[in-house]
């Protein structure tokens, strides 16, 4: 595993694995073209939060395969379109975007997520105003509500609103009407063939493609049930090499993680047994011990409770070794041992690969803390420089 040359020389950093990235794409189309070879199944990956928390520019050259991008606001979809993305863009929550924003030309090819009638009566406005004042290349995906239930249509809302959808296809406003799921509980097997049945129930006979595999249907799904899961698939989590399937890591599943959180360490001392380190006396030394300290904490994202549980790689060799103590603003210790042998400037590696390839899985820290991968991902924040491998 390669650390770039750029890393600070002082301060936390985070590396972002680019190959990881295009890898991750490539294992979900593998998986595809083997449940479905004759038939193309398009993915959209999904880019929210800044990538989950990836950041942008790192990610999206590494998604060049993939069909789209699924995005949360109109901004973020600008800012793709200046990184120069040009095939369909999907704006997952457009409830509350005005009509005469999507009509900017300069979004490209936009597909709408429609949540609420009322966004049905902005595109019905649209279709009223003249031909060169209309957007041109405008798609919409229904949202059913589903178990979810909290954006979307419920099933006896959903037909009519689909009709008043087609009607805006059949006018020649939106290029195509497709139906939208997005799973409450696809990681358990048994609550995603419930929920999947329930949406095909409710899209019945109705034209349309769908879309309604997430990662977790997606890698948990058997081969023979990938298929059902719609002509547009919308991944995230799985891209950058999480799981989202509890008990298991993404390297398990053939994944590989596209994140590695580290710092350097700035002082390591000597502790007596019963000396303590840290606020409120959290770590009192049980023997003599060597304590390491880096300038990393909950300022950049790192969860404070992590020190209860968790454990952190260090040094060369990536050693795994648990905190000492509570994580602070911006530091946090390591209980090192008594034959430590690491030194100040030794890389520490919170999750993600350390420098010789030893893996502490992100999925494993967020256990540690009673989170999610996707949430640590998204925690971290902007005093956290981003840099590409
Ligand atoms: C975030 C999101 C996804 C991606 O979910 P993952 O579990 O990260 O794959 C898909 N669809 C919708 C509607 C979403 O909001």
């Amino acid at each position: 595993m390669t650390i770039p040359t750029s890393i600070p020389s002082t301060g936390p950093w985070a590396v972002i694995h680019r190959n990881a990235i295009s890898h991750n794409l490539s294992w979900l189309r593998q998986r595809l073209y083997h449940c479905s070879p004759g038939a193309p199944v398009r993915v959209w990956a999904v880019v929210k939060a800044d990538a989950y928390g990836h950041g942008l520019t790192h990610t999206v050259p590494a998604l060049q395969q993939a069909d789209g991008l699924g995005v949360t606001t109109p901004d973020d979809v600008r800012r793709l379109r200046r990184q120069g993305w040009q095939k369909p863009i999907l704006l997952l929550s457009a409830s509350g975007v005005r009509a005469e924003e999507i009509c900017d030309p300069s979004l490209g090819e936009l597909h709408l997520v429609i949540d609420e009638p009322s966004q049905l009566d902005q595109l019905e406005r649209l279709a009223r105003l003249p031909e060169s004042r209309r957007p041109t290349r405008l798609n919409t995906w229904l949202r059913y509500a589903g178990r979810l239930g909290n954006l979307g249509f419920d099933v006896t809302e959903y037909a009519p609103a689909f009709e008043r959808l087609l009607a805006l296809k059949t006018k020649g406003l939106v290029v195509e009407a497709g139906h939208l799921h997005h799973y409450a509980g696809a990681e358990d097997a048994d609550a995603l063939r419930a929920e999947r049945n329930e949406f095909a129930t409710v899209v019945g006979r109705l034209p349309g493609p769908f879309s309604t595999g997430n990662s977790a249907a997606l890698c948990g799904s058997l081969p023979e049930t990938l298929r059902q899961e719609g002509h547009w698939l919308r991944c995230g989590l799985m891209l950058y090499g999480a799981s989202a399937l509890p008990g298991t890591t993404g390297a398990q599943l053939g994944l590989r993680p596209a994140m590695s959180v580290h710092a350097r360490l700035v002082a390591v001392r000597y502790l007596k047994a019963g000396q303590n380190v840290g606020y409120g006396d959290t770590f009192q030394a049980q023997r003599d011990t060597w304590v390491g300290t880096a300038c990393i904490g909950y300022s950049h994202g790192v969860p404070r409770q992590l020190w209860e549980q968790g454990h952190a790689l260090v040094g060369p060799s990536g050693r795994p070794v648990p905190y000492a103590g509570r994580v602070a603003m911006d530091c946090l210790s390591l209980d090192l041992g008594p034959n430590a042998c690491e030194q100040v400037g030794d890389i520490v590696t919170l999750w993600g690969h350390a420098p010789n390839g030893a893996a502490l899985p992100v999925e494993t820290v967020a256990a540690s803390c009673s989170t999610i991968a996707a949430e640590l991902f998204t925690g971290l924040t902007s005093r956290l420089p981003l840099i590409s491998a």
